[in-house]
């Protein structure tokens, strides 16, 4: 597993690796641009070369950038919806310029307008996105926590996507485990976790599955609300270990997007507060995986 956070990408693009470098990551997220204005920003070439060559140095395994959450492909509302075009397109070039490994964004909101119509305005557009992926960058689309008319609430509405733009190769699923949970799926439970992590796979494809969000909630199972708390201080506290531990995440990047300590997202003693929750939970996993074989063999 890449331990990683979402870090500032403030004061040139580069500066995220010597962030994520100090909290001693493995892997590292990063707006591209203001998460909350359209305008995108223009990476000088000097500063995409020195993010690329800093990642070398800093052996960091996966570069994940995140699209704005402005972004609502299924907007009815043509000015959104070609801002959120264009933005998304942005942030694939800044993603290439970079060599980032994925380009996460949320599908966005129906409105009330159902998946159906949302459809035919979210699939013209990402085909022509999936054109600026290449053997290396993945785009990925984002499970939600189900507020609204949000898409992505369920396995279902992900594969539904999926199978609109015909199994695109290059077309990737980012999990995170508070929206998950948000939307009905208790991730600290290892039968619950084990039959949608089997439905993922029969619907979508696990070969799909780039990367995780890895956060604690902050609201109750089934809420729909989409928010996030620290590891450890959330309402799944070392449950969260049962969501890092299993098999088919293992080798991914899992990136923190939490509150941190002060507000200002993870700090150093949070990735080491994932790595241990994570460790433990391939330790409890491994000790009942015995435990059940002992049974059989009794
Ligand atoms: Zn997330
Ligand atoms: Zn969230």
């Amino acid at each position: 597993m890449l331990y990683g956070a979402h870090v500032s990408s403030s004061g040139g693009i580069s500066k995220a690796i010597d962030r994520a470098e100090e909290l001693g990551c493995d892997a590292v997220q990063v707006f591209t641009q203001s998460p909350r204005m359209w305008r995108p920003t223009a990476h000088a070439p000097e500063e995409t070369s020195r993010f690329r060559a800093r990642r070398e140095e800093a052996g960091i395994g996966s570069v994940v950038c995140h699209a704005l959450y402005l972004v609502n492909l299924a907007s009815p509302d043509p000015d959104i919806h070609r801002k959120s075009v264009a933005a998304l397109g942005a942030t694939m070039q800044a993603a290439s310029a970079i060599e980032a490994d994925a380009v996460v964004f949320h599908l966005g909101s129906h409105l009330g307008a159902g998946l159906d119509e949302a459809l035919t305005r979210i699939v013209r557009p990402l085909r022509g996105l999936l054109d600026l992926t290449d053997e290396r960058l993945w785009l990925c689309l984002e499970n939600c926590a189900g507020a609204g008319g949000t898409i992505g609430r369920s396995t279902d509405e992900l594969a539904a996507v999926v199978e609109a733009l015909e199994r695109h190769e290059r077309l990737g699923i980012c999990l995170d485990s508070c929206h998950w949970w948000a939307s009905g799926v208790d991730v600290t439970d290892h039968a619950t976790l084990d039959e949608a992590v089997a439905e993922l796979d029969r619907l979508v494809g696990l070969e799909r599955l780039r990367c995780l969000h890895v956060n604690d909630a902050a609201s109750a199972l089934g809420s729909n609300l989409d928010r996030h708390a620290s590891v450890g201080e959330g309402v799944m506290g070392r449950g969260l270990g049962t969501f890092l531990a299993h098999p088919a995440f293992q080798g991914l990047p899992a990136i923190l997007e939490t509150p941190g300590p002060e507000g200002r997202g993870p700090d150093a003693a949070e990735v080491r507060r994932l790595r241990d929750l994570h460790r433990n939970g391939v330790r409890n996993a491994r000790r009942r995986a015995a435990r059940r074989a002992g049974r059989s063999t009794a």
